[in-house]
């Protein structure tokens, strides 16, 4: 019977011979460039490797060997840079990579950010959702827009991203519940307060899911468009398995930005 010789490991694979790019469905290893310690929980991983078209918004799939896959927003595409978060077993994995090490990445997918027709919308997000905002920013200063940022953690500590999103010469709202930094309170209310004073056109938010149902209620009371960035657990990240159906959506392909139009009840 004919030998065979095993089979290559994936990462010894010919790079030219795999699929990459947008549409790549394979996993490419890229290796880590540098670690960044945003606090306690919360590490940003600059990767050597860019993704030239991807947008603010779309999300990429992570994989070390060993592990599950797993989806994570783009806190810049060139490089590649990935704000986590260590709440499990993967992302805890990931808080262990050194420069150096490889990171397997396959995107990027899913509906980005798309700047509205207005000239001063307001970014929102709460905890590690705070990544992808610097990116979407620039995105929106170079069409000329004036975005505010609002930033809310639960303490101090837990308020991050500040400084790239004030190095962009962006104006930063920061709020925590227990009053350690900025406003006391839910980073909802100077949003409110803006949106009242008419202050701002659009929302953007990425959070937890009780901050961007707030985001969604302001936005139909003040009638202003808000695009959402929604998580869920994503499997294949193609639309194919269906673990990230939300109310007949597939979030991997239809998220996870969605827009609500103003007037939308
Ligand atoms: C589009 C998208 C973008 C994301 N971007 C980021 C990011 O930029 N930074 C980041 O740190 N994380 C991000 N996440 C979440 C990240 O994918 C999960 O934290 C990761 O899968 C956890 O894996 P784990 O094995 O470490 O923990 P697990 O054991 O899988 O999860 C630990 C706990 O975290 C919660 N959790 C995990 N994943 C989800 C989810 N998708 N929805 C709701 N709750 C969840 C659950 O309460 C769970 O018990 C994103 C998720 C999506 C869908």
């Amino acid at each position: 019977m004919k030998e065979f010789a095993p089979l290559p490991l994936q990462a010894e694979c010919q790079p030219a011979l795999r699929p990459t790019g947008p549409f790549g469905l394979v996993p490419r290893p890229l290796r880590v460039r540098e670690v960044q310690r945003e606090n306690a929980r919360i590490r940003t991983f600059v990767l050597d490797g860019e993704l030239p078209h991807a947008q603010p918004g779309q999300f990429v799939m992570a994989w070390l060997p060993g592990h599950e896959e797993a989806p994570f927003s783009l806190a810049y595409h060139r490089p590649v840079t990935l704000t986590v978060a260590a709440v499990g077993p993967f992302t805890r994995a990931m808080h262990r990579l050194e420069a150096g090490d490889r990171l397997w990445i396959r995107g990027p997918y899913g509906q980005p950010f798309r700047p509205e027709p207005v000239g001063r919308p307001l970014l929102v997000g709460g905890g590690y959702g705070v990544a992808p905002l610097a990116f979407l920013a620039e995105t929106l200063l170079a069409v000329g827009q004036q975005p505010v940022a609002f930033v809310g953690g639960r303490t101090a500590e837990d308020v991050i991203g500040v400084k790239r999103l004030q190095a962009l010469g962006v104006p930063v709202v920061v709020t925590t519940e227990d009053g350690s930094l900025g406003e006391a309170g839910l980073v909802t209310k100077p949003v409110a307060r803006f949106l009242a004073e008419g202050r701002g056109e659009a929302l953007y938010g990425v959070g937890p899911h009780g901050m961007l149902r707030a985001l969604a209620e302001l936005a139909r009371a003040h009638r202003v468009p808000a695009q959402l960035s929604w998580e869920a657990y994503m499997g294949c990240a193609v639309g194919l398995c269906g673990m990230c159906e939300h109310e007949g959506v597939l979030l991997c392909v239809e998220g996870p930005v969605r827009r609500l139009a103003p007037g939308t009840p």
